[in-house]
């Protein structure tokens, strides 16, 4: 038996089945994988879970992807939970923790949802994998495409940054620079997805791609000496290359998170 349902939109509840979409065709509200919970609590044990890899993979039966389906994995996830004292004490919190994903293979929270994203299409037949990002996602979406075997292609700013273009010509990804902004450069990559048979990690299989970062809050809610935060949020990694106006100090530096 089947763990995943279908899609259902997170706006009016219309389903749909698993399929490379995102969108309801009904209110165009964002549409999310509805899992078989019944089944799911007959096998998901804490002790499951712990006996699972050394990743975020040990999370699989919470995760889009079949048993029968062979992930497409770099060892993400298990990232380091840091006490962040000096940082707590300025900001007034006792228990200041800083999950540390900037430790995952290519140094951004990105793995997570493109291990799952691109898993998922590599079992749907998809052969070329694209999406639109200003740098960390690119990265992300190029690595796990070799490790994949699969064509890729990433469509980023035409300014990005020297750094940002040399760290995913690492992968070498077919990189396309679009004259335009990150809104422009998205926005040419949702009507690539009408004319090409390409899965858009950040378009037309984003809620598989979105269900990697649920692995963020797994791995915090499995450790005892702490308790997960409704204010746990993912940000961009800028390790590699910071994106800092100048005259800025590094401390006035803000990452992005749409990456
Ligand atoms: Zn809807």
């Amino acid at each position: 038996m089947s763990k995943l349902l279908g899609l259902r939109c997170r706006e009016c509840g219309t389903e749909y089945e698993l399929q490379a979409t995102h969108v309801c065709e009904m209110c165009f509200g964002p549409l999310d994988v509805v899992y078989d919970q019944a089944a799911l609590k007959k096998v998901v044990t804490r002790d499951r879970i712990e006996q699972g890899p050394k990743s975020m993979w040990r999370y699989r039966d919470l995760l889009p992807i079949e048993d029968s389906v062979p992930v497409v994995t770099l060892g993400e996830g298990m990232t380091p939970l840091v006490k962040a004292d000096r940082l707590g004490a300025e900001l007034g919190l006792r228990n200041l923790y800083l999950k540390n994903d900037s430790m995952n293979p290519t140094n951004s929270f990105k793995d997570r949802v493109v291990s799952v994203a691109i898993s998922w299409a590599r079992a749907h037949g998809f052969e070329t994998i694209a999406c639109a990002s200003t740098g960390n996602l690119a990265n992300a979406v190029a690595a796990y495409a070799v490790r994949a075997g699969l064509e890729c292609f990433v469509f980023i700013p035409d300014d990005l940054e020297a750094g940002k273009v040399a760290s995913i010509g690492v992968f070498d990804p077919n990189v396309v620079a679009v004259r335009g902004n990150y809104d422009e450069v998205n926005r040419l990559c949702s009507q690539l997805v009408e004319s090409t048979p390409w899965a858009f990690c950040n378009i037309n299989i984003r809620p598989f791609y979105a269900e990697g970062s649920k692995t963020l809050t797994f791995r915090l809610a499995a450790r005892p000496c702490t308790t997960p935060s409704p204010r746990t949020r993912p940000s961009g990694c800028c390790r590699s290359s910071p994106t800092r106006s100048p005259g800025r100090s590094p401390s006035a530096t803000r990452p992005t998170a749409r990456t």
